[in-house]
């Protein structure tokens, strides 16, 4: 029988951070997440309860939700409280849904998949994998998945066997964009910040890269700090794992103020500079 996947949105857009912003993208937002991040946009220490004041109940649908300005700003793709706006989907039922969503019904070198959620490695791996063969069955042209994780999450076996002989696709490209939570995000370092993991994402992809979110002078040391980590346990070192840096703000006021500080940062230390086209163009709205 095959799986289902609980998914919480389903939606093409452009991909607005990191390596391939502004390439038209069908996203799947899986559902579950092993973070809260109740941390972000809050004084240090302190954890947003913003998320706790909406009533579930109130709302039949996904993406009229009301956007947080604190905490994580996904809250209904893994609060168990919102389950019920995401259904568990077919594989067949999501596969149709993205040919009718894709611009001639097809993938091909400038339409991408983006994996996200949630976290997207947590428990839908082999589920991925039937995912990934339905496309294949349908000549979608699929040639590019990128995985949007937290970094915490290690590769099953199965999952490695198949992102190294990609029996369907020789020439997939594979992407592991890692969000790795600092401690402005309210969690703990030491459940954050996995070496070992981004390491195996490496030897498993064409392309592993960092992508933190900055706000001011403390998350910046954190980056620090956290490359520092990284750099002692990752046997490539950093050198091949390209760093990217977003200011925070969901809102466009916050970004504003962040944008060129940020971007001189990135200049300063020769890393990279991403901006958020999804708060510059939709408002950060669900389905973006
Ligand atoms: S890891 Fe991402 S999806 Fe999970 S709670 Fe944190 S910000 Fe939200």
């Amino acid at each position: 029988m095959m799986s289902k996947i609980k998914v919480a949105e389903l939606f093409y857009s452009l991909q607005g951070e990191g390596q391939y912003l502004g390439t038209p993208s069908v996203f799947l937002r899986v559902f579950g997440c092993n973070f809260k991040c109740a941390g972000f946009g809050m004084p240090r220490g302190q954890l947003s309860e913003e998320r706790l004041a909406i009533d579930p109940e109130k709302y039949t649908e996904y993406d009229k939700l009301p956007l947080v300005h604190t905490g994580c700003d996904s809250y209904a793709s893994w609060d168990p409280r919102f389950k019920h706006l995401s259904p568990m989907m077919e594989i067949t039922e999501i596969v149709d849904k993205m040919q009718e969503m894709l611009p001639g019904g097809t993938f091909g070198p400038d339409k991408h998949l983006i994996l996200t959620g949630g976290e997207p490695l947590l428990g839908w791996q082999r589920s991925y994998t039937e995912l990934f063969e339905e496309i294949a069955k349908r000549e979608m042209n699929l040639t590019h998945i990128t995985f949007e994780t937290n970094g915490t999450q290690l590769l099953k076996p199965e999952f490695i066997d198949w992102l190294d002989s990609n029996p369907y696709y020789p020439g997939l490209d594979i992407t592991f964009s890692v969000s790795s939570k600092l401690p402005s995000s309210g969690e703990s370092w030491e459940d954050a910040i996995k070496p070992e993991v981004v390491q195996q994402y490496y030897h498993h992809s064409s392309l592993t890269y960092f992508k933190w979110v900055v706000s001011n002078q403390d998350d910046y040391q954190d980056v620090i700090n956290a490359i520092e980590a990284y750099e002692k346990v990752i046997d490539v070192g950093m050198m091949n794992i390209p760093i990217y840096l977003m200011p925070a703000g969901g809102t466009t006021k916050v970004y504003d103020n962040n944008e060129k500080w940020v971007a001189e940062l990135a200049m300063k230390h020769g890393w990279r500079y991403t901006p958020r086209l999804q708060v510059q163009l939709w408002k950060n709205a669900w389905g973006t």
